[in-house]
């Protein structure tokens, strides 16, 4: 497979190629590739004249806004790297990640800025500290109201200001190198403390035109950012691989079922990517259509579980669209295995897991025991990937790269098994696992039976406590609008179909179940809340 050394080179060479095609749509505004080239270039003039160096790291702390790409593409500009940082992290959040990633610089929004992070700025490696005004190129009324305008007594820069004032040309820095690190992404930390995967430049681009090549878009395509670009499926799957196509990429801030459904309206993407748990709550809305979803060539579903029934709602609800599953994670920048062109996913008739696809090209998949042998074909075990697009390690921790890399491939923790076609199924996280009785259950299958219930909407599966058992199986779940269902139901439903030892003794109906920004139901914290 071929593919350029960065992504930077892919949207330089677009820039050049065509110069008036919209690079970005926001809301009613947006900009176009020259225009996107000289923001940035402006902005890297900027950054280094403030004495940013090659090599040094901008924390960037943004929704899906213009200023997030301008932010990247003049970080990679001027020779840096970016730490992703979601916006919803709180102060001791975010001071873990500027200290740990020893940040020079940072862009937040003016609120966030105004609220905490100038305080938090303060206490941190911090030299350089620019702010985005988040109303400046959208107008859309129902935009504004998720938006603070800007705020009196700022003593940071406006990034927009930053980059027009900007004197002189882009800095004299070569264009990066494969192994040159592009990003420091901390990993959600769904299962602990959040550590920063090195993606480099060449992971990046490798995994950015694989998308390019399974998407199969037309020239004038427009992507839509479902996923945050903060988040590694949104970075990879949206940003890199439109810009480095050519095509528009058109944000929308943040997820919002409403404002969505308008964007797919009116910016007719050919293709998106986002959580199941996004799909799910678009299908939540009464006044989606069909319509609504006829542009699509291509939709993925990518980065958490997709329960099989959720396909089979989507594909009523949308006239037909087939969302696609695909498998990734942060070390190995965003997917190692998808559905490919023209083929779906099989559901196995054991478990009744949905497959997450086949390994990309140049991927290699080995399912392993504890000691890194492979298990017997077909038998279930860990997850461990290797290809161009694994991540050499962590920042500053060589003893956990060494532990989760070792030898360059990356054990996932993902437990999971391969069929006799080569298709890849996750099982569910390793440290997920539940002991009922000395008997292990995955999550994941009892979830995937409650998903077939009509009333249920979400459904998050943890083991609690349990004298006799040592541990019980305990459900939670958030019922579809209009729906209701009596736990005592849901217990029979689940006992019907699982074997004793699996069906949850419990089932408590919650309003909505906790996630993560990047919409990953967060089965630690029903687990803690639990024990
Ligand atoms: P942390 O690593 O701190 O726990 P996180 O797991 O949320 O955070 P990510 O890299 O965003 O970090 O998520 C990767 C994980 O998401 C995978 O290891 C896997 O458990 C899960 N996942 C991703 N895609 C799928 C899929 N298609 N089906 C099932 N699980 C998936």
């Amino acid at each position: 497979t071929d593919y350029p050394p960065s992504v930077l080179h892919g949207f330089l060479a677009a820039a050049e190629s065509r110069p008036d095609h919209r690079a970005l749509a926001y809301f009613d505004g947006g900009l176009t590739y020259r225009e996107l080239d000289t923001l940035s270039d402006g902005l890297a003039r900027h950054l280094a004249d403030r004495g940013f160096a090659p090599g040094e790291r901008l924390a960037v702390m943004l929704q899906n806004v213009p200023q997030f790409v301008v932010a990247l593409l003049a970080a990679w500009k001027a020779g840096g790297a970016v730490i992703p940082v979601n916006p919803m992290y709180k102060q001791h959040e975010l001071a873990h990640i500027l200290a740990d990633a020893g940040a020079a610089a940072l862009v937040c929004s003016e609120r966030a800025w105004q609220d905490y992070v100038r305080a938090t700025a303060a206490a941190s490696p911090v030299r350089i500290a620019l702010t985005a005004c988040e109303l400046d190129l959208q107008t859309r009324d129902d935009a504004r109201v998720l938006t603070a305008g800007r705020l009196p007594g700022g003593d940071a820069e406006d990034l927009l200001a930053a980059a027009r004032a900007a004197q002189g040309p882009r800095p004299d820095v070569p264009l990066p190198a494969a192994g040159d690190t592009a990003l420091v992404s901390y990993t959600s930390g769904t299962s602990g403390h959040p550590k920063g995967a090195l993606n480099t430049h060449g992971n990046i681009s490798f995994n950015a035109h694989r998308q390019i090549r399974v998407q199969e878009l037309p020239a004038d395509a427009v992507v839509f950012a479902l996923a945050p670009l903060f988040h590694i499926t949104g970075m990879v799957c949206q940003l890199s691989a439109a810009l480095a196509a050519g095509h528009t990429l058109a944000l929308a801030y943040r997820f919002e079922p409403g404002v969505v459904l308008d964007a797919f309206r009116e910016h007719r993407p050919a293709y998106t990517v986002g959580p199941a748990t996004a799909f799910m709550a678009l299908l939540a809305r009464p006044d989606a259509t069909a319509e609504d979803f006829a542009s699509f060539r291509l939709i993925s579903s990518g980065g958490a579980p997709l329960p099989p029934a959720v396909v089979e709602s989507f594909r009523a609800r949308s006239g037909g669209l087939y969302l696609a599953n695909g498998y990734g994670l942060t070390e190995c920048t965003a997917p190692c295995a998808s559905v490919p062109p023209g083929y779906e996913a099989p559901v196995d008739p054991v478990s009744g897991t949905l497959a997450v696809g086949v390994p990309g090209p140049g991927t290699m998949v080995r399912i392993i025991d504890d000691s890194g042998a492979e298990v017997p074909f077909g038998e279930p075990g860990e997850i461990a990937v290797s290809g161009p697009m694994v991540v050499p390690g962590y920042w500053n921790q060589p003893a956990e790269s060494r532990a989760a890399i070792p030898g360059g491939e990356l054990h996932t923790g993902d437990i999971g098994f391969m069929d006799a076609d080569g298709w890849l199924y996750v099982v569910d996280r390793k440290k997920d696992m539940i002991s009922a009785s000395g008997f292990k259950v995955w999550p994941r299958e009892v979830e995937d039976v409650l998903y077939t219930h009509p009333a249920v909407r979400e459904a998050a599966v943890v083991g609690i406590p349990d004298a006799y058992r040592g541990e019980s199986v305990k459900a939670y779940v958030s019922l579809r609008p209009g729906s209701a269902a009596d736990p005592a139901d849901l217990v029979a439903y689940c006992r019907e179909r699982l074997a004793a030892y699996k069906y949850p003794r419990q089932v408590e109906v919650l309003a909505e179940l906790p996630k993560t920004a990047t919409g990953k139901i967060l089965r630690r914290e029903l687990k803690t809340a639990a024990g």
